[in-house]
């Protein structure tokens, strides 16, 4: 009798397992995240969370923009716009849904500014000359800036959520808030990535896209789907 009990409890538990990882093959590392944040909103407003999630995914499915996932990332970027895809660097460390938004919205708007705008590729145009990168750099990141946060503002117009709350739950970090302001810092980041790809293609390697610089290229072969 009791191995019969303990087959009926293997059965059991092999059910569970079994529906367990179909639950994860079901949850994209989007939908996860999303999930994760879900938790930290009051019931009232959880399914805000469910049609934002359907916004942005129709948003990335409509225009048919490659977006990736990295794991474990320390690249000390939340994110970044290469010729092969958007990569979302891990957002573990991003403290509200604001932040991730963001994150995919100005990487989006970079992709756009390339693609579509045709802007040109200034980590790649202009190596020989880093006060014109830079500028222009700038001036691309500075509508990236606008253009995410504008995104969120109308995510939470649309969500209903009274002001005082959404302020809190959509809050924006420091950094991000700051960031039309840090053009002395972004500058002189870009100016330094921009050095090694210049040293990179004057000693012989192939310089073509950001995805070329170290720092990038370590991680291309570990990009996994997004949504
Ligand atoms: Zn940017």
């Amino acid at each position: 009798m009791w191995g019969f009990f303990v087959f009926m409890i293997m059965i059991d538990l092999i059910k569970h397992l079994m529906k367990e990882q179909q639950e994860v093959i079901r949850t994209s590392h989007f939908d996860r995240i999303m999930d994760k944040f879900r938790e930290g909103f009051p019931n009232e407003y959880k399914n805000v969370i469910d049609s934002i999630s359907d916004d942005v995914k129709s948003f990335i499915r409509d225009n048919n923009y490659t977006i990736k996932f990295l794991n474990s990332c320390s690249t000390g970027f939340g994110g970044v716009r290469t010729d092969k895809a958007v990569i979302i660097c891990s957002p573990n460390f991003m403290s509200s849904v604001g932040d991730f938004l963001y994150t995919i919205y100005h990487e989006i708007r970079h992709e756009q500014q390339i693609s579509i705008f045709k802007m040109g590729n200034p980590t790649i145009d202009s190596l020989d000359d880093f006060e014109e990168l830079s500028e222009k750099y700038w001036q691309m990141e500075l509508d990236a800036d606008r253009f995410a946060k504008q995104k969120i503002a109308k995510i939470v117009m649309n969500s209903k959520i009274p002001i005082d709350k959404a302020k809190i739950l959509f809050r924006l970090s420091q950094y991000i808030e700051d960031y039309p302001s840090l053009s002395k810092m972004v500058k002189f980041h870009i100016a330094k990535i921009a050095n090694q790809l210049k040293y990179m293609r004057d000693s012989g390697q192939e310089v073509k896209d950001i995805s070329d610089h170290p720092s990038v290229k370590q991680y291309m072969d570990r990009l996994e789907d997004f949504i």
